[in-house]
């Protein structure tokens, strides 16, 4: 069986009815069980150690800590405990020392393989929606400041003349394992980008432009990035990738041509790679992305298969 994808599974219910009764909302931040998830300048709080676990903030602190907060959002329930997300970033970090009362503020994706799943789903989805309100203070129609509303879910420009309501955004970005058939089980095409680690080889990945189906963007960027046509695209899974805001839409597609022609403008290099040379990567020097990316998922199910 194929491993769950990180990011996804929090076990909140996001309780998108109750959000938008203030009554409750208030009712809920000031209870004393409610777990607050802290956020500072896009880092979560974490205790660290071989295990890393996400650090929440109850009862008499989190009054404290709210009381310091800029933006709050529901995350959502877990059985009778409401979990909301508070937005620190524009404190210096020893005025919050005393408030939390212990961890880190660490970057998700430097912690996330060692945690917990479900923790790792609460904070990454935690630090999506307060980057979403930290992008989103004025309206894009008449430029007014914007107030957060429905228990952080929506924001409404202040302008009555306006009043648009803006929701929480994703920029869905495709990404996609391109195989071809062959002798050890065929090969796959990955390429890498200049700022990348040295060595480190992955799928390739690009925005869906406006207008353009997931399909269509798939065949788009490999031709675009490695000059490959393909057919069969066929999708496989998704991941939230709040860093800071895409959607990975996970696909597989056949190569219709061999040659790599790489676009020097998007890639490094772009090879085709055999289960056999991947096999040996680490003696050629080279590397897989990580465990918590969906490229590395898409990569391992392909290693797994029998007939490439
Ligand atoms: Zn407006």
């Amino acid at each position: 069986m194929p491993r769950r994808i990180y990011f996804t599974h929090s076990g909140l219910d996001r309780a998108p009815d109750l959000r938008r009764d203030e009554a409750w909302i208030a009712r809920h931040l000031h209870d004393r069980t409610t777990e607050i998830v802290p956020l500072w300048r896009d880092r979560n709080l974490i205790t660290p150690g071989d295990t890393p676990t996400a650090r929440t903030v109850t009862g008499a602190h989190a009054r404290g800590l709210l009381r310091m907060a800029g933006e709050v959002a529901l995350l959502g329930m877990r059985g009778d405990t409401a979990f909301f997300t508070a937005d620190l970033s524009q404190h210096d970090l020893p005025v919050l020392t005393p408030v939390i009362g212990g961890g880190e503020f660490l970057d998700l994706r430097q912690v996330s393989p060692v945690m917990e799943r479900r923790e790792g789903a609460v904070l990454a989805y935690a630090r999506g929606l307060l980057h979403w309100h930290r992008r989103h203070r004025y309206c894009g129609e008449c430029g007014s400041p914007t107030h957060s509303r429905h228990g952080g879910h929506m924001r409404l420009c202040a302008n009555p003349r306006c009043g648009r309501e803006h929701f929480p955004r994703t920029d869905p970005a495709v990404i996609m394992l391109v195989t071809r058939p062959g002798p050890d089980g065929g090969a796959c095409l990955m390429g890498r980008q200049k700022s990348w680690p040295e060595g480190l080889y992955s799928t390739l990945a690009g925005f869906v432009d406006p207008g353009e189906s997931l399909e269509e963007a798939v065949a788009r960027e490999v031709q675009e990035e490695a000059g490959v046509a393909v057919t069969g695209v066929t999708y496989m899974a998704s991941q939230p990738w709040p860093f800071p805001s895409s959607l990975m839409l996970g696909f597989r597609a056949r190569a219709t041509s061999v040659d790599i022609h790489v676009n020097p403008d998007e890639l490094d290099d772009a090879r085709w790679f055999t289960k056999g040379q991947i096999a040996r990567f680490g003696e050629l020097g080279l590397s897989l992305p990580r465990q918590v990316s969906i490229a590395r998922w898409l990569v391992d199910r392909w290693l797994a298969e029998e007939d490439g």
